[in-house]
């Protein structure tokens, strides 16, 4: 499958996880994509290697999304290479959990900058080149918590929430633009971000999804790539939740 062949895709958070993933589908399709990390390195240089011996076309852009001046630097990086941008994927994102009692302004500022803030930031950037040429797809990564809400999570449900309203808000502000913005909400998906829970509460969040399993990045980069192909050329401002029917 070539649909992606000639354009320009950027996924932050591409090191490792849901992103890695869907730089690996993107690529497969063709695109050239810009892998952005934060903190791994090896892992997205790993990740480059990896494409390109494949035959796709990919490159490793250090950032950290949450602070506006490396988002500019980011976007001032890939333009300058490339001259365009036409499909962005916000998918960096943390988890800082505890309960409300117990969670510090500072771990809820974190998760919104990180989490939130950052695909504010990507958005404004990606979108100023989109609208030149009047073409152009975002995706963000949000959340089934941004929907459903989970205890011991209220600023990152807040970020994933906030997600989902910005996507439709955008939606609205590009569409006169060529410009589509949609959402994919994940539930329970086997990544670093999950591995850290407890076989309990592993045993008991998959007794809560109808299709009895736990997602794998490649479900969540399969969708993306959907929501990015010309097939899903009529829908914007949507989330679509892929969770193994958990939420519904
Ligand atoms: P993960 O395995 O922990 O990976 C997180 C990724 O985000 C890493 O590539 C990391 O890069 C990057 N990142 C973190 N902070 C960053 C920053 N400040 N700037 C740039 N990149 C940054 O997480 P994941 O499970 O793949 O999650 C990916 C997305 O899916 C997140 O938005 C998460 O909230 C969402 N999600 C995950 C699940 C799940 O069950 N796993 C469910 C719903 C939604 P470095 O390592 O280079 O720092």
């Amino acid at each position: 499958m070539s649909d992606f062949e000639g354009q320009v895709a950027l996924v932050t958070g591409g090191s490792r996880g849901i992103g890695r993933a869907i730089c690996l589908e993107l690529a497969a399709r063709g695109a050239l994509v810009a892998v952005n990390y934060n903190r791994s390195a090896t892992a997205a240089e790993d990740l480059v290697g990896e494409i390109i011996a494949a035959g796709g076309a990919a490159e490793a852009i250090q950032a950290d999304v949450g602070s506006a001046e490396q988002v500019g630097a980011l976007f001032k990086s890939l333009l300058g290479n490339h001259a365009r941008i036409d499909i962005l994927v916000n998918n960096a994102g943390i988890t800082e959990d505890n309960v409300i009692m117990r969670l510090k302004p500072k771990d809820f500022d974190d998760v919104i900058s990180t989490n939130l803030r950052s695909a504010w930031l990507c958005c404004r950037e990606a979108a100023r080149s989109m609208m030149r040429k009047r073409s152009g797809t975002i995706i963000n990564i949000t959340s089934v918590v941004g929907i459903a809400g989970n205890a011991g999570q209220s600023n990152y449900a807040a970020s994933k929430a906030g997600l989902v309203g910005m996507t439709k808000s955008l939606a609205k502000e590009l569409a006169g633009r060529g410009i589509r913005v949609n959402a994919v909400a994940p539930g329970f998906v086997e990544t670093d971000m999950t591995a850290e829970l407890s076989g309990e509460l592993r045993e008991r969040a998959i007794e809560a999804i109808p299709l009895g399993r736990m997602g794998n990045p490649q479900d969540i980069a399969k969708t993306v790539a959907f929501l990015a192909s010309a097939d899903a050329s009529y829908i914007t401002g949507q989330t679509i939740i892929v969770d193994g029917g958990m939420v519904m």
